[in-house]
């Protein structure tokens, strides 16, 4: 039997953390055991779905770089659904509830109020057809439920992470799988689909553990084998709360936008609940498919950590070609001065160890120093008129012609030792007369990605400026 597995995400927002680690560990297990990965669009949810969202999680899906073999969308198979409540219907395992949401919720309250638990309490289980036949003249238009047998509610099924789960009493009355106007609920479709579309195993987040029962009642009532069920661990926030919007931007769109890369998305995804058993954490997404395994998912809750995130991040951003950094870097380069890709890609590569998101980029002083010749402000010039600092800017300028053989860490030493004056003595008047700033990336990478020319020009340029302001010496 091959492996069948599915995502099945609910377009009612983006792609959050848990959905998108959901995601990618069916998408691992399929990849590494050579099964299919089903992509369904959970969208029966007339009210709160919208095709926008479906885009949105399909895009990040994308950007994640999961590709599934196979795509549904539930709003398309309606009938489907129908065919199998009918079926219900006619076998007396479903039954239409003419019950309005007003007195479902006021019989709840009063249930409530009794210290009961407050399931639905079977109102309509047993009409009587003349009493089906008024609430129908009334122009109540009934949803459908499951007829739960109260001896089904204590239950269990085998989890394949988890072995054996025990439900004393299942929490729930008979529940809808049809609602009024004639969509399937999540508990009938997901059901109906899991089962034509021929999944073996249904890999999910702990927060389905109670659906499963349901789901496994309907499957027997419909007379199919369900799959095999296993749950993953509850992803939580650095402060131990379940994560949730509270805990800032957790939607893998929101990742992208500050500038993570979906390499170290992936990475910390991966991370939530698996480990290679070997202390190793940095794992590009093939790296993953080799290693991943099932007996490596642990089910411990889990820490989505920002700082984690970033620290891969940076670990993801050292393994990239200046290329592929500037192909990377180009959306969020807005307000950057622009210049020949090949310079720009290498200004990039020198910043980059000072960097944790791409979006730190836009903007950067130390990119916009290099990439235009930089303003330079009244403390340069003042650090700059001091007669030792054009010396030394003097005595750089004078063995320029030299600098592609010697190199810089040379030529400063060279003019150090001349001059009588500490290498920072030359290295820090450099620095400010080629950047116009007091730190920054290595000097001599700096020098590299000016070139020559370049360098002469911003000394001299920074020569003159000063002389200006000084009034000549
Ligand atoms: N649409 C459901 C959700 O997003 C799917 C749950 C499942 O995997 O069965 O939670
Ligand atoms: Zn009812």
């Amino acid at each position: 039997m091959t492996l069948r597995v599915r995502f099945a995400p609910s377009p009612t927002g983006e792609l959050h953390v848990g959905g998108a680690r959901t995601a990618l560990f069916n998408w691992l297990w399929a990849r590494k055991e050579g099964g299919s990965f089903v992509l369904r669009i959970e969208d029966t949810d007339l009210v709160r779905s919208e095709r926008r969202f479906a885009q949105g999680i399909m895009d990040a899906l994308r950007w994640l770089g999961l590709d599934w073999d196979e795509l549904y969308f539930q709003s398309e198979r309606l009938p489907i659904y129908r065919k199998y409540v009918e079926k219900l219907l006619e076998e007396g395992k479903a039954y239409p509830c003419y019950c309005t949401p007003e007195e479902l919720a006021a019989r709840r309250r009063q249930a409530l109020s009794r210290g009961e638990v407050p399931e639905y309490d079977g109102h309509c289980r047993n009409l009587s057809e003349a009493e089906r036949k008024r609430y129908l003249a009334q122009g109540r238009k009934p949803a459908i439920r499951f007829r739960v047998p109260e001896a089904a509610k204590e239950t269990s099924f085998r989890d394949f992470l988890r072995g054996e789960v025990r439900f004393r009493r299942l929490t729930t009355g008979d529940f809808v799988i049809q609602k009024a106007d004639g969509t399937p609920t999540y508990n009938l479709a997901c059901v109906v689909d899991d089962h034509e579309m021929g999944i073996t195993h249904v890999l999910r987040a702990e927060d389905h553990i109670s659906n499963t029962p349901k789901q496994i009642w309907l499957y027997q009532a419909l007379g199919w084998d369900p799959p095999q069920f296993g749950h993953l661990s509850v992803i939580l926030g650095p402060d131990r709360r379940k994560l949730s919007k509270r805990h800032g931007a957790t939607s893998v769109e929101a990742l992208r936008e500050q500038g993570f890369l979906p390499e170290a998305v992936v990475n910390h995804l991966a991370l939530l609940g698996w480990s290679p058993g070997t202390g190793e954490e940095v794992f590009t997404l093939e790296e993953l498919v080799e290693r991943f395994s099932l007996e490596r998912v642990n089910l411990a809750p889990q820490v989505f950590d920002l700082d984690k995130l970033k620290w891969l991040n940076r670990k993801h951003l050292a393994r990239l070609s200046p290329e592929e950094l500037l192909v990377r870097a180009k959306p969020f380069l807005k307000g950057l001065p622009e210049g020949p890709e090949e310079k720009v890609a290498r200004a990039l590569a020198l910043v980059r160890p000072g960097i944790s998101t791409l979006a730190e980029l836009g903007e950067h002083p130390d990119l916009v120093a290099i990439l235009s010749r930089p303003e330079l402000g009244q403390d340069v010039l003042e650090e700059l008129s001091k007669p030792m600092a054009q010396e030394a800017l003097r005595a750089v300028l004078a063995r320029l012609e030299g600098l592609p053989n010697v190199g810089l860490r040379a030529l400063v030493n060279e003019v150090a030792g001349e001059l009588g004056v500490s290498r920072r003595g030359v290295f820090h008047p450099l620095r400010l007369a080629l950047t116009g700033r007091s730190q920054g990336p290595e000097l001599a990478g700096v020098v590299a990605v000016l070139g020559p020319e370049e360098v002469r020009a911003r000394i001299e340029h920074a020569l003159s400026v000063v002389e200006e302001t000084t009034g000549g010496v």
